[in-house]
């Protein structure tokens, strides 16, 4: 026998039991965000590498170990996108997106690839549902899209279950001060710190203060914090945001300690914090971005925006019943029976009835088994008798009991309502 061709370490299939559960991830990203003024942008799947080189910053982990790169037949470097910012911003640029009235609002939602360690809620393709408002700087906009975020999360019930996290990473002002600063610290320390970590030191000092490793944790806790050395305009940036959110009535905790992993961010930077997926504890992050449009060749148009992971939003919301599941199964038991409960499955379909039709080959007792397996819970039995009188078999497959009743008004029982009356008895 040919071996099993199994798929590849963590890439996952969403399965069909899993289906309803995403359906509202996404749908609930269109409910929340349109009326706000988003619309959705469709990207491709991969990008000239350079792209998230650039973008994303050659000394950022993403970057530097996780992308999925190759060569293309025609010798090109291209890269499975690692995330969407860069490339909503190559959009924006290559689109002329920057002309129209701004803040331009857009999202998108799809697949993400990653070349990191597969752990529960950590995979190699996953998800996001991401979020950018482009070409505007006003602190209320920051807010407008960490409300947006929350809204999200409070239209799929979730909201008790989360925490919002703020914090200000300063800019190209403030931050290189901030920077040596902190390099310092950890310089003094280095023989305390993590392997990973003191290779970080010299490269990307921020990215220590996002380390989980215990050992880490007593220098990082006595690290200089960025909230000190906010220049005049970021810290008036960041209390407006502040105030801004407590306007929209949102709970939030400031953790200055939160930088995030691409090199891109500056100024208001936020995350959601679960506590019930073990380490890996975020399901969305985001923050403001105002130079990457420059950088990729653009206008100097500011940026921000966030990014939601949906396998982990996925397990919070756990499994969702099926709207698509089966209300009816229609058993026909000859052969003019089954023409007439092929013409009625159409009918109630056409009216929102999710039905199914026994197409022979089963008992009838065969066919019960079946809708009490599939969840049923209505079964209508046509025999050709039946058919003759006009009249059908309704069986209760909970309380088992059956009644009569004329053929034509099939639709309307069964919840298609008299409008469906267009099915002919
Ligand atoms: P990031 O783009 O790294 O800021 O990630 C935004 C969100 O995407 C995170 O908060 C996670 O919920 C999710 N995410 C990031 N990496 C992965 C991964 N490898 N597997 C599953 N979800 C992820």
């Amino acid at each position: 026998m040919p071996e099993q061709i199994r798929a590849i370490r963590g890439v996952r299939d969403i399965l069909p039991a899993e289906a309803p559960t995403w359906q509202t991830l996404e749908a609930a990203a269109r409910e929340v965000f349109e009326p706000c003024g988003y619309r959705e942008l469709r990207l491709p799947l991969f990008e000239r590498t350079e792209l998230f080189a650039r973008g994303i910053g050659e000394t950022t982990d993403v970057v530097e170990k996780e992308m999925y790169t190759f060569q293309d037949r025609s010798g090109e470097s291209v890269t499975l996108r690692p995330e969407a910012t860069a490339a909503v911003a190559r959009a924006y640029i290559e689109h002329g997106l920057f002309t129209q009235p701004k803040p331009v609002r857009l999202y998108t939602v799809g697949p993400m690839f990653r070349y990191e360690r597969p752990q529960a809620g950590r995979y190699r393709q996953f998800h996001q549902v991401n979020v950018e408002a482009l070409g505007e700087a006003a602190p209320a906009l920051d807010a407008e899209v960490v409300g947006m975020l929350m809204a999200y999360f409070a239209r799929l019930g979730l909201a008790d279950r989360l925490a919002l996290h703020v914090n200000s990473i300063g800019d190209a002002a403030c931050r290189p001060a901030f920077r040596a600063a902190l390099a310092a610290h950890l310089e003094a320390n280095l023989g305390r710190l993590c392997e990973e970590c003191r290779g970080r030191v010299g490269r990307n000092p921020l990215r220590v203060l996002d380390c989980k490793k215990p050992d880490c944790q007593p220098v990082i806790e006595k690290a200089p914090s960025i909230l000190d050395a906010l220049c005049g305009p970021c810290r008036e940036h960041f209390d407006r945001v502040r105030a801004y959110l407590e306007a929209l009535g949102l709970r939030y905790e400031v953790t200055p300690r939160l930088v995030r992993g691409l090199d891109y961010y500056v100024r208001t930077t936020f995350e959601v914090l679960t506590g019930e997926l073990g380490a890996q504890n975020a399901v969305a992050g985001g923050g403001r971005y105002d130079g990457l449009i420059e950088l990729l060749g653009g206008p100097a148009d500011p940026g921000i925006g966030f990014a939601i992971g949906m396998e982990r939003v996925a397990l919070l919301l756990g499994p969702r019943p099926d709207p698509a599941a089966a209300a009816v199964l229609l058993v026909p038991l000859g052969e003019p029976a089954l023409r007439r409960c092929l013409a009625l499955a159409q009918a109630l379909r056409a009216t929102g009835v999710p039905t199914e039709v026994a197409y022979g080959g089963r008992k009838l007792r065969g066919e019960l088994e079946r809708a009490n397996r599939l969840g049923i819970p209505r079964v209508l039995i046509l025999g050709d008798d039946e058919l003759a009188a006009g009249v059908a078999t309704l069986r209760d497959m909970r309380s088992g009991e059956q009644r009569r009743i004329p053929l034509r008004e099939a639709v309307a029982v069964l919840g298609g309502g008299p409008a469906a009356a267009g099915d002919r008895a």
